[in-house]
């Protein structure tokens, strides 16, 4: 199996770069923020309980995270491996994510963290906000989630790096430019 973490701040291009691997790569991806949103439009009961953080830029609990997270790779039993985007924001999601592997005899290949300024990330999440309207993509909103990502998620590098599984590509340019740089990466896996 093919197992890649894509890792990155907000609006480092985690979702765009994702749909293109996945076509390439016959992945399937699960990105924890779109299953959130997804569950917050059909009001359901696990959108209600976490609309209100999510609308604010905080992190979603870890249980309530991973349990959503190892429901959808079981609802894919026949993969050939999946991209993980917005997951693991924590040491603890990436602890539990490689123990809920393990016990499938399968584990990370990869994670590749995109590199981008937070001048261009500013930038695009404003040009986002503009196209989506998404609330947390809003500037105040948006300080959260950049303080909630340097606070919690920046720790998960060190932990990938540990294992040896850490690499970065550039994620600023033309997007053909940086898929053709992350592709370069995954065939050498
Ligand atoms: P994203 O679309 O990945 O930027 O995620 C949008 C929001 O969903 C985040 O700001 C968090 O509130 C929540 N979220 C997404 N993934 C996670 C995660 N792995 N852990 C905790 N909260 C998450």
């Amino acid at each position: 199996m093919l197992n890649l973490v894509l890792f990155g701040p907000p609006g480092a291009g985690k979702g765009t770069q994702s749909e293109k691997l996945i076509n390439k790569y016959e992945l399937i991806h699960i990105s924890t923020g779109d299953l959130f949103r997804a569950h917050i439009k059909n009001q359901s009961t696990l959108g209600q309980r976490v609309s209100a953080l999510i609308a604010d830029g905080q992190l979603v609990p870890d249980e309530i995270t991973i349990a959503m997270l190892e429901e959808e790779v079981d609802k894919n039993p026949e993969a050939k491996g999946f991209i993980f985007d917005g997951f693991p924001r924590t040491v603890p999601q990436a602890e539990a994510l490689d123990d809920f592997l393990k016990s499938k005899d399968s584990a990370i290949t990869g994670v590749i963290a995109l590199d981008v300024n937070q001048e261009e990330l500013t930038k695009r999440i404003a040009q986002r906000q503009l196209e989506t309207g998404r609330v947390d993509d809003q500037a105040d909103k948006l300080q959260t989630r950049i303080a909630e990502y340097f606070d919690k998620t920046i720790h998960v590098l060190p932990y990938y790096e540990e294992q040896n599984k850490l690499s970065k590509v550039n994620g600023i340019g033309k997007i053909e430019d940086i898929f053709a740089d992350l592709c370069a990466q995954v065939d050498k896996y």
